[in-house]
């Protein structure tokens, strides 16, 4: 047995019930081989793989709370730090739900990569709870975020661990957590990021994992000899991360005609109007049927199926596993010719060497959202120097970033001769820089 399969089999004889985060490893492990190999027994010696796998730490905990009716409520609140070799760590805080142990790992484990990938000095961490904020009052979203970062407090800061927003938690949901982690501690420190301009939020925060997306996926283009401008574009969800992409894509001239939410999807050939998807989702929390009671030109289908509509470029921009090998043959079926992950693992193993093998450019989660985490890094930056950037010199330092993480990427793949493997090049480059901290720091 080789390194990489012995390490992924004691990752499942000691994970049991934890399928997200075994899918993250193997998918990882899988593309790391060739760089493994190569130096098979120094990583040996170091139990580097051993512990690469391993959370440095999971913190579990009740979360308690009284409902609008005056009745305790009990949730499940994890924090999940995976890896502090590059620096502290980061990575955002879920509610949904789903969330759980497995879930939040395989999250964590990919941010170490993706972190390492924006090239600044941040780890890689996960958290969330099993809370579901829809339909709850805002009362009820306060009561839950104190409760919650009541016990978080203990265990992040400025220094050691900095969350930020995922699916379900917003500026809203970071609002309430801030002001009490304020009240607990007695300091005004970045210990969260995506916070609101007024309170030491960075500009573009808020469009950053989309608007990064974009950009690398132009980046991508380039070098194929193509352009964004004229192409149809399928975003799936109609959250933070979707919204902004396709904000952009509209911008430099893609024409976005679906998005979708967890009920089903809508169609609009003319062009999605996304001041309509802003008020629905951003100001009324609706849901994405709203908008084809309101533009003409739309038709909302209820259940999954966004992948069936013609496009030329495919946006996963919704939750995990969510894009499935019948999806990967519909897209391309349909003459899609590029997919790049907006939210964390939508792609599902399968899908995702079905689109390789029929030659579609992929470009993974891990490198193409990464442009939120980065962005998250300068608000640090901007709290710690106690200063705010203005748009453009955020957004311009972004834009510089992802074309990085595109660089990076590309020549590893180079290096490796997997050229244009994405997949491949995106973990080789994250990893090197990680394992090169672990080296030199020692076994800790
Ligand atoms: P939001 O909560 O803002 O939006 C999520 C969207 O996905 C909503 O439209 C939601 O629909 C839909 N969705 C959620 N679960 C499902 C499901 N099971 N099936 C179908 N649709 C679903 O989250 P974000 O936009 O912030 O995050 C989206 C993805 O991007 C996640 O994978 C997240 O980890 C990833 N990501 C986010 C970053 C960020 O900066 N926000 C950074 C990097 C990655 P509904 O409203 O019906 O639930």
């Amino acid at each position: 047995m080789s390194y990489t399969e012995e390490i992924y089999a004691r990752v499942v004889e000691q994970n049991p019930g934890e399928p997200e985060f075994h899918q993250a490893v193997k998918e990882v492990l899988d593309t790391l081989k060739l760089v493994i190999d190569a130096n098979e027994e120094e990583y040996r010696k170091l139990g580097i793989l051993e512990r690469l796998v391993e959370p440095e730490r999971i913190i579990s905990f009740r979360v308690p709370w009284v409902d609008d009716q005056g009745k305790v409520q009990i949730n499940k609140g994890y924090r999940v730090q995976f890896n502090s070799a590059i620096g502290p760590y980061k990575g955002g805080l879920r509610f949904h739900p789903s969330v759980n142990q497995s879930i939040l790992k395989f999250l964590g484990f990919e941010q170490v990569f993706k972190n390492s990938l924006t090239g600044l000095p941040i780890g890689g961490g996960k958290g969330g709870s099993n809370f579901d904020p829809k339909g709850k009052s805002d009362r009820e979203v306060m009561a839950f975020c104190q409760s919650f970062m009541t016990e978080l407090h203990k265990y992040i800061g400025a220094d050691q661990d900095v969350p930020a927003g995922d699916i379900g938690v917003g500026g809203r949901e970071i609002g309430y957590m801030y002001g009490q982690y304020k009240r607990l501690t007695g300091l005004y420190e970045g210990v969260l990021t995506g916070k609101g301009l007024t309170w030491g939020g960075s500009l573009v925060r808020t469009q950053a994992t989309g608007y990064g997306l974009i950009y690398i996926l132009n980046e991508m283009l380039k070098e194929a000899g193509k352009a964004l401008e004229g192409q149809t574009v399928v975003i799936s969800g109609s959250g933070n991360v979707a919204i902004y992409a396709a904000e952009k894509a509209e911008e430099l001239g893609a024409k976005v005609v679906a998005m979708s939410d967890s009920n089903g999807y809508v169609y609009d050939p003319e062009g999605i109007k996304l001041d309509v998807v802003k008020d629905i989702k951003e100001v009324k929390r609706g849901r994405i049927k709203e908008y084809a009671e309101r533009v003409d030109s739309a038709v909302y289908t209820e259940g999954k199926g966004i992948w069936t509509v013609k496009c030329d470029i495919a946006l996963p921009c919704a939750t995990q596993n969510e894009l499935n090998l019948e999806d990967a043959k519909a897209l391309v079926a349909n003459g899609c010719f590029a997919v790049a992950e907006g939210a964390n693992m939508p792609t599902t193993r399968e899908a995702t060497d079905f689109i390789q093998e029929q030659g579609l450019m992929f470009m993974p989660g891990k490198a193409s959202n990464a442009g939120g985490v980065a962005t998250s890094a300068l608000e640090m930056s901007q709290n710690s120097a106690r200063l705010s950037w203005s748009f453009e010199e955020v957004d311009a330092k972004l834009k510089g970033i992802m074309a990085d993480i595109y660089a990076k990427v590309s020549d590893a793949a180079k290096r490796y001769g997997v050229e244009g493997n994405f997949v491949a090049g995106a973990n080789i480059a994250g990893f090197e820089k990680v394992v090169d901290a672990m080296k030199a720091q020692g076994l800790v």
